[in-house]
């Protein structure tokens, strides 16, 4: 999901940068060199679409695997990440909901499930660095929680409100192949595919 407010693009990621640490600062220091930025698949890519599997083994290749995805999504910028974004369909997803003037808050939640949702609901609009320029007003419940493995493989559970709670419940909706454009009307919806369609092609050279 990206960033809500224009162009803070630079000032976040230096601020990660010059940070250091996005994950913990014992481990993250030997991959700061090797940390990289990976390509975002967008519409009409069909893995979009493909349910995501469970990951299996918590090792180091993952840990670098969600390394790369913060890198990629601290400088996209977004404040949410699923693996299958940057083409890899796996239940794992990034969080960062942290305000600027904030310290990074990076979450790496692997084989999330939503354990209950609250009856309040919130509105946002959503935007998708899958779906680039386009925004969504959906409603979505409040409050919810969720359980996860952490980097570790440690089972963790989290109680999320407000925009936090907003991104998990997208980023688990790319796990399952879902997309904001799900909240729309068909004709809508209909409308936004064939615009990225057309892009695609263009982009193509067609
Ligand atoms: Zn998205």
């Amino acid at each position: 999901m990206p960033f809500g407010q224009p162009a803070p693009a630079s000032a976040r990621h230096v601020l990660v940068l010059t940070r250091g640490c996005p994950i913990d600062p014992k481990e993250a220091a030997p991959y700061l060199s090797s940390m990289a930025t990976l390509p975002i698949i967008t519409l009409p890519n069909p893995l979009l679409r493909k349910r995501s599997a469970p990951v299996e083994r918590i090792d180091a290749e993952l840990g670098k695997l969600a390394d790369d995805m913060l890198e990629t999504m601290y400088a996209a910028p977004g404040v949410g990440l699923a693996a299958v974004q940057i083409g890899v369909p796996r239940r794992l997803i990034v969080v960062d909901t942290a305000k600027d003037e904030e310290p990074p808050a990076p979450l790496v939640l692997v084989n999330p499930e939503i354990v209950s949702l609250g009856s309040d609901l919130r509105m946002h609009e959503e935007g998708c660095l899958s779906i680039p320029d386009e925004r969504i007003e959906i409603e979505r419940p409040a409050n919810l929680t969720v359980r996860y493995l952490d980097r570790n493989g440690k089972p963790q559970e989290l109680a999320a409100s407000g925009l936090l709670a907003t991104v998990i419940q997208h980023e688990i909706d790319h796990l399952n192949g879902k997309l904001i454009i799900d909240y729309l009307s068909r004709l809508k919806r209909d409308i936004v595919i064939r615009r990225f369609k057309k892009l695609a092609k263009v982009g193509a050279g067609a």
